[in-house]
Order: structure tokens, then sequence, then C-alpha cells
């Protein structure tokens, strides 16, 4: 069934359960190759699926769970190679939403999670935009508003090499490395995906999306113009803080990509650690397959 998180609406199945587990892959029209987030309800839940749980999950773990924290760590012989796309390690994480820990607890399993949005499409942040995608393919979605945090997870792998980013998100690597200190980013990807967020192409409108710089505009065609900031002119406006922006932006990108649009123009959000979740997925989005 779809649920919701803080981050997107879940597309779980019993992560313990190989033929649950194949039909998020057929639902989702997603690559074998793509391994999946393991939602638990606590830090002593996490620890019974990874082979390994060094100290600093756990200072993570009381730091920011319940929250938007994907660990990547050896995973146990209890979650099948069907979750984890053949790889020795797992990704864990205690959702910050009460729907999604009620769930988990009722069902006494982890759930093994994606987005519930066909693959490659823009994340849902709805009920309605997962009915959307989706279609009669999933059973049953729990309908609990709009999902607060807005994109995907921090993705961080806690392997021998030391920490590495594999995503980032609204959890910033500057937040991590105040625990962690260094914390690597990923070489650029090629072939097999350590993380299924690493697909070139992933968060996509179907309307063609350009980033553009402050005040630049398009010209020609039907297009609409999305900016953070106040003073943009004829632009939609988005919030100027990078949590507001995170929470309405693929509501905002859902919404247009409806019009039948011949563009969307993104403005460039601003450097730094706190937009790093949303410059990648506004990348990611702008992205030609
Ligand atoms: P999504 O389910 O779309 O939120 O994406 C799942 C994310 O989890 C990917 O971007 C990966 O970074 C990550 N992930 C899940 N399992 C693993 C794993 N075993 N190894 C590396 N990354 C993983
Ligand atoms: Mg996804």
């Amino acid at each position: 069934m779809a649920f919701p998180t803080e981050t997107v609406y879940g597309l779980g199945a019993d992560a313990t359960n190989a033929a649950a587990v194949r039909r998020i892959f057929e639902v989702k029209r997603r690559p074998a190759t793509s391994p999946l987030i393991v939602h638990l309800d606590s830090e002593e839940m996490a620890r019974e699926y990874a082979a390994q749980w060094p100290r600093s999950a756990t200072e993570l773990a009381e730091r920011f769970w319940p929250g938007p924290l994907t660990l990547v760590l050896p995973k146990k012989a209890t979650i099948p190679e069907e979750v984890t796309a053949g790889l020795g390690t797992v990704g864990l994480r205690v959702p910050a939403h009460p729907i999604a820990l009620e769930l988990i607890r009722a069902a006494g399993r982890p759930i093994a999670a994606p987005s519930a949005n066909r693959f490659t499409q823009l994340s849902p942040t709805t009920a309605a935009h997962v009915r959307k995608s989706l279609g009669s393919a999933v059973d049953l979605i729990l309908d609990g508003g709009s999902t607060p945090v807005g994109i995907e997870s921090t993705v961080l792998a806690l392997t021998d090499g030391g920490p590495v980013l594999l995503r980032p998100g609204m959890i910033s690597k500057q937040e991590l490395e105040e625990i962690l200190g260094d914390v690597a980013e990923p070489e650029p990807v090629s072939g097999a995906h350590p993380a299924p967020g690493m697909h070139h192409r992933h968060y996509s409108p179907r309307t063609h999306l350009i980033l553009i710089a402050p005040d630049e505009r398009p010209v020609g065609g039907r297009g609409a113009v999305v900016s953070h900031r106040a003073d943009a002119l004829d632009a939609l406006l988005m919030p100027a803080s990078p949590k507001g922006y995170a929470a309405a932006l693929y509501a905002t990108l859902h919404e247009l990509d409806c019009r039948g649009l011949d563009w969307i123009a993104v403005e460039r959000v601003p450097e730094g650690e706190a937009w790093a979740g949303i410059r990648d997925r506004l990348a990611r989005a702008a992205a030609r397959a």
C-alpha cells in the first residue's frame, strides 16, 4: 500500500517478503537494479536488520531519527536480495510521520518503500499524486495530507571506507559532519548505481524543465517561471527558505505539469549546504533522458 512519510509518499511492502517486494518493482516499473529503503519504527528495530552497527550509527540515530536520514549499512540475511538489488548493504530509516510509524508497528515488520510513483517521474507529496501516477495498480493509499519535508531523505553510507553522502536531502552534509567529521561525496556514477536517486534522470515532470538565472526569461512557446525571490518578475513565487521551498516543490511541479505547457523554467536556487538537496532534485528534473 501507499502511505505518507515526512519526505514523500512511499509504496510499501513487507521487507522480509521477496514476493511482496517484487510487486513494488512491477507497480513502479522500476529496474531491479535500484535498491529500496527499509522503514523501521525505532533504532532498536533497525539494528535487527544491520550486520554491523557502528557507534556513529547510534549517534546519528539519536540526533536525526525519527527523520529524513537513511543509513546504508551491511545487511543481515533476513533482508532479501530483491530489496537491496543484490547489494550486501541495506538502506535503513525511521520516518518521522505518525501514520508511517503506526503502519510499521501494526505490521510488526520492516517496510520496504520507494516513492509511490512510476520510475523517473515526480515524487508524490499528496495521496492524489499517488493515485494520478499509479492509478489502480496500487491496492490502497493511506491519505495523510501533504508530506511536510517534501523531498526524499538524505542517504548516507556508513561502510568501511568512511561516511559517504549518497544523496543530499534536507538534513545537510554540514549537520552530518558535526557528528562524523569529514563526509565524502561519491564518484560520479556510471553503470551500476549505489542509490536509486542516482539514476541520471529522476524526479522529472513530463513538461520540458529548464534551469535559468534570476530574471532570465525564456523566449517563445507557453511556459511558467518559478522563483524563490520575492521580487522576481512574472514568476510563480516559491517560499524563500529552503525548508518552505522543499515542502512546496513537487506539488508546484505536479500542478504545472498538468497545464500542457511547452516549458517550465525554474530560477536557480542559492548556493550553500541548506539548498543542496533542492539543487540536486532540480538538476535531475532538468536532465534530459
Ligand atoms: P528512494 O526509494 O527513491 O527514496 O531512493 C532510495 C535511496 O536509498 C537511493 O537514492 C539510495 O541512495 C538509497 N539506498 C537504498 N538502499 C541502498 C543500498 N543498499 N546501498 C546504497 N544506497 C541505497
Ligand atoms: Mg523515487
